[in-house]
């Protein structure tokens, strides 16, 4: 599919200013500074499409891009430390507001930095998505700074701190540094497209 001429299209500071969705949609969650913007600009195959970190931790807003066969949805990182109740409760109301509206879900990309284990945010934020049954994958990002075997001991960690079996849910290694994995996510997310 292609990858070409998406452009960003808007961005939103609560989930009520949201439009009804029309189109496939294929978001990003993740906690702050996981690789998000990185990866989503190395999938564009643009340099500053999304914002790389600016400022850690600072609650942005839900911001969406148009593909030529989806929507993919920007949701504001998670966990940063230094933020305030208010911003946590913004955050919240981003996130859950976002799926908790009927809207066309093609799939979730639910990122995990591979160097470690899930946090408990992370590990809330898949609850949410099992419960809320949400068609979702695991990203591992930043797969570079390991070893290939440490990456996949990492996943298979992964898989028993989440009590995943081997195939259930597809987690998949990249790096937005060298390129790896882009070509499985992509192709993963095809085959959501097309189920
Ligand atoms: P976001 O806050 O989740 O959007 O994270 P960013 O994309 O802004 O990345 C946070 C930091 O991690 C930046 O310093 C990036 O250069 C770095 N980073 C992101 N992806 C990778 C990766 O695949 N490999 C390496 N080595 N660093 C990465």
């Amino acid at each position: 599919m292609n990858y070409h001429n998406v452009k960003f299209t808007a961005a939103y500071g609560t989930s009520k200013q949201l439009p009804p969705s029309t189109r496939a949609e294929v978001s990003f969650v993740g906690r702050s500074n996981v690789g998000k913007s990185s990866l989503m600009n190395k999938l564009f195959n643009r340099k500053k499409l999304a914002k790389v970190s600016a400022t850690p931790g600072k609650t942005s807003t839900i911001n969406f891009f148009e593909a030529e066969w989806a929507d993919f949805v920007d949701l504001p990182g998670y966990g940063f430390a230094q933020v305030s109740k208010s911003e946590k409760a913004r955050w919240r109301e981003m996130i859950e507001g976002y799926y908790n509206q009927d809207r066309e879900f093609c799939c979730v990309v639910s990122l995990i930095d591979i160097r470690h284990p899930a946090t408990a945010l992370d590990v809330n934020m898949i609850e949410f998505l099992i419960a809320a049954e949400l068609p979702f994958m695991i990203v591992c990002t930043k797969a570079d700074k390991l070893s290939k075997n440490k990456c996949a001991q990492s996943i298979a960690a992964l898989r028993r701190q989440l009590g995943f079996s081997r195939d259930e849910v597809e987690i998949i290694p990249i790096s937005s540094a060298n390129g790896s994995g882009i070509d499985d996510l992509k192709a993963a997310l095809e085959r959501r497209i097309k189920a």
